[in-house]
């Protein structure tokens, strides 16, 4: 049976129209030996032995799915469940593919892994894979971020990565990129690029989708193994787009359950770069060797994003993403900065969960929704990362 989703991405890395690789030919060639050992090394029965080993021993899967009940019962609708992806070692979903991506490299006998990273969860749960798998590790980081992700900063350095430090343009997550990216142009040969989400040329969407579904299957396995059914929602944050695919791509073919991926609107959608609603309020276009939807000022032309979540300012988003938009079968919405802090705030206090400002998204969307829905309609979220990291900058914003 053939169905919308399978096989996705096409043998050149598309979905629909958007993904591909529209990089220079040298270039395309390094990316095609990655697909070649990514789909030859992830069928040996020792790399998927290790990598399994490593997810419920070092990283500690399962995660569990917690119903809040106490906010369920507070905002008096649906249900709320959490998937609880910040009790991963490093406290984040980012570890699932970096450790997926730090073996791989390994498999490969590459000789240093490069990566940009944001709010610097990336950068840590890649740091910390490195470390683990012993291969030396780069992360490029913008200035900006440097300041506002200090702990993350230092964590990065005590498990032995060098650390860049990225001054140009706007000093965050995109001019991150860009100067990764040139590093790793001086040697593809030797260096692994570990994309940090599921953006980038094929096969990185691809890969980075894999290594995170474990996050979808364990969850629909543990909903229906709890509850007989499935959840009506599934909601997930989206920045690159990691976690809301690893959550989705067990749901795909669940025409029950809405998928539903929330975007940060920042300081309002009708902010021109005061926001990073790229699906929502971008068009298609291409960015860092993809087709997608982007924010842009010209064509080529990256707008400035923001969010209070430095995770998820990008100007771009996962080429499967912007299919799945396409064909309606994921809905995406907005939660702003405001009451992205509220839903941090409203978390910690009611359920004793500190939530990353990202996934805070997520929350603030399930919170808005919830009330208008009955009692027996379950909201499943992915709760992508925990908040400490953030606590120092919400407590300074708030006067706490
Ligand atoms: C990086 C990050 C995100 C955003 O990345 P995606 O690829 O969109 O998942 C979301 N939540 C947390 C906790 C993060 O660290």
């Amino acid at each position: 049976m053939t169905t919308p989703f399978a096989p996705m991405p096409d043998a050149q890395g598309y979905f629909g129209p958007y993904g591909g690789q529209l990089v220079p030919p040298f270039l395309k060639q390094a990316m095609d030996d990655i697909g070649k050992a990514y789909a030859e090394i992830t069928q040996r029965a020792d790399f998927q032995q290790e990598l399994r080993e490593l997810q419920t021993d070092y990283v500690g899967r399962p995660s569990p799915i917690f119903h809040a009940r106490r906010l369920s019962q507070q905002l008096g609708g649906a249900q709320i469940h959490l998937k609880r992806e910040d009790l991963n070692h490093t406290g984040a979903h980012k570890i699932n593919h970096c450790l997926g991506e730090a073996l791989l490299a390994r498999f490969m006998n590459k000789t240093k892994v490069i990566a940009e990273t944001g709010a610097g969860q990336h950068g840590v749960a890649l740091a910390t894979a490195c470390a683990l798998v012993g291969i030396p590790c780069e992360i490029h980081m913008g200035q900006v971020d440097i300041e506002k992700e200090h702990p993350n900063v230092t964590k990065m350095r005590i498990l032995g990565a060098t650390l860049v430090p990225v001054t140009r343009g706007a000093a965050t997550l995109k001019e991150a990129v860009d100067n990764a990216f040139e590093e790793y142009l001086k040697d593809p040969t030797n260096y692994f690029y570990a994309i940090g989400s599921v953006v980038g040329p094929h096969p990185f969407p691809m890969m980075v989708r894999d290594f995170q579904s474990i996050v979808g299957r364990e969850a629909r396995e543990q909903f229906l193994g709890k509850h007989g059914k499935l959840p009506d929602y599934a909601a997930a944050c989206v920045g690159g787009g990691s976690n809301a695919m690893g959550l989705f791509t067990a749901f795909l073919e669940d025409e029950s359950v809405k998928l539903v991926g929330v975007e940060p609107a920042g300081e309002g959608t009708d902010k021109p770069g005061r926001h990073a609603a790229t699906l929502t309020m971008g068009k298609p276009g291409e960015i860092h060797g993809m087709k997608c939807y982007v924010l842009e000022d010209a064509p080529g032309v990256p707008a400035a994003v923001h969010s209070i979540a430095s995770g998820l300012d990008y100007p771009g988003i996962g080429p499967q993403h912007s299919y799945l938009k396409d064909i309606g079968r994921v809905q995406y919405e907005v939660a702003d900065d405001k009451e992205t802090l509220d839903a941090y705030m409203r978390l910690s206090r009611v359920e004793g969960i500190v939530p990353a400002l990202e996934s805070a998204h997520a929350v603030a969307w399930a919170m808005r929704v919830a009330p208008g829905l009955g009692k027996e309609v379950n909201i499943l979220v992915n709760l992508s990362g925990r908040g400490d990291k953030d606590a120092d900058y919400v407590a300074h914003k708030l006067g706490l």
